[in-house]
């Protein structure tokens, strides 16, 4: 037997299963909407919830504080430098 990666389940549904997709997804800064395109998630195969890991979570605050600065209210999603 060949170890497969377990799915992840879905902790809003408990049914479904994660699985890696891309997503636009807003986030609200001092009143101000942020739109970031092309966020990597974790997206339920059954209640479709998108969840983002802790890693992007905080990459999107410092991106959306970035924009925020600069004026950018629809940015690209892009990962943090290594
Ligand atoms: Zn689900």
């Amino acid at each position: 037997m060949t170890p497969e990666t377990q799915p992840i389940a879905c902790p809003s549904c408990r049914v479904g299963s994660l699985s890696p997709g891309r997503k636009t997804v807003g986030l609200t800064r001092n009143d101000v909407t942020i739109t970031m395109r092309n966020v990597p998630v974790m997206m339920c195969d059954t209640c479709e919830k998108a969840t983002t890991t802790p890693a992007v979570t905080t990459n999107l605050q410092r991106i959306s504080e970035d924009g925020l600065a600069a004026g950018t209210l629809e940015i690209e999603y892009t990962p943090p430098a290594a």
